[in-house]
């Protein structure tokens, strides 16, 4: 249901995958209007018969927008809508104020927003927490740096989240996220940990999660991806691989501020192993199967 917004935006929203197609679609929801552009055409065809228009270039998708919004994979991706032929830094929208959403290295974060600030555009970094249902549900956590577009931002936002935060300057909203991920890696280990000794000792696996939810082990990991651990369900929501991703700036940042994350460089390896077993493209509860594998019960990838 799309309701009245007495501020309506146009929006250029660029990254329409599992995550920013669900955002660009509460932005329509919440008033908004969204000039939508991807890579993948089928994706920018799906919103525009939602309600967005379709745009086929980055200039066209910018043009008279009062802000652009970023969803996209890992820096180099942000790198290439950013400086690339025909992207951000020569055609930023009307409004001048970029938010990259995605996850990426908070130092490339203050690049680009020193660069584009250069050039006269507020740049934002905005990682979000809260997976597809936060994104679909409208209630992602949304951590941001840059107090100033931070204000300019807000009705944007909340559209799409119900936790929103001004962490502090260019770049900590990144930094925020990298620790976010840190915890959830580690916890989704733990979980793997509990459910195979749960296994083999013969307990009701079903039943152990649920008591582990209702008491001080309770976490959304367990909540979320519990239950797919159990069953053997490795469908995508966030992937094997962009955690990978994300552990990676994590021990870069970690490495550069020369702080030890041993519990983090334990996981990591364990995120390779599941690569290496073709689970890059599966969701993080097929962290489970490095664990089927350790444990000699591996199940059909
Ligand atoms: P995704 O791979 O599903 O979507 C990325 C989209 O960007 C794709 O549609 C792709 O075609 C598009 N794209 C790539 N390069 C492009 C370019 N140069 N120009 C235009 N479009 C381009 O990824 P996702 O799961 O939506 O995640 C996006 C970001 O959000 C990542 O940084 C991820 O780490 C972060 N994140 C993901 C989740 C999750 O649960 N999936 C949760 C929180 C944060």
């Amino acid at each position: 249901m799309t309701t009245s917004n007495p501020h309506p935006k146009a929006i250029c929203f660029i990254g329409l995958g599992t995550m920013g197609r669900e955002m660009a679609i509460n932005l329509m929801k919440a008033g908004h209007r969204v000039q939508a552009f991807d890579v993948r055409h089928e994706a920018v065809d799906a919103l525009a018969a939602l309600g967005a228009t379709a745009c086929l270039s980055i200039a066209t998708a910018t043009r008279g927008a009062d802000v652009a919004i970023t969803m996209l994979p890992d820096t180099p991706d942000v790198d290439a809508v950013v400086y690339g032929e025909g992207g951000l830094l020569a055609h930023p929208p009307a409004g001048r104020l970029v938010i990259d959403m995605s996850t990426i290295a908070p130092n490339a974060a203050s690049r680009i927003a020193a660069d584009l600030e250069a050039a006269g555009v507020d740049f934002l970094d905005a990682p979000v927490s809260g997976g597809p249902v936060g994104a679909r549900n409208a209630t992602l956590s949304i951590m941001a740096g840059t107090a100033e577009a931070f204000a300019r931002a807000r009705d944007v936002f909340a559209g799409m989240g119900t936790t929103i935060t001004h962490v502090g300057d260019s770049g900590a909203g990144q930094t925020v996220k990298l620790c976010n991920q840190l915890v959830c890696g580690i916890n989704i280990q733990a979980i793997c940990e509990a459910i195979a000794l749960g296994r083999a000792s013969g307990v009701d696996l079903h039943l152990l999660r649920s008591v582990l939810l209702g008491g001080s082990a309770a976490s959304w990991m367990l909540d979320k991806l519990g239950e797919g651990m159990i069953d053997g369900d490795a469908k995508a929501g966030f992937r094997i691989d962009l955690m990978l991703k994300d552990l990676r700036l994590v021990q870069q940042q970690a490495q550069a501020l020369s702080v030890p994350l041993p519990a983090t460089a334990l996981v990591t390896n364990q995120y390779i192993e599941a690569r290496a077993h073709g689970e890059g493209g599966n969701g993080n509860q097929a962290l489970f199967r490095v664990y089927d594998r350790m444990t000699n019960q591996a199940r059909e990838a």
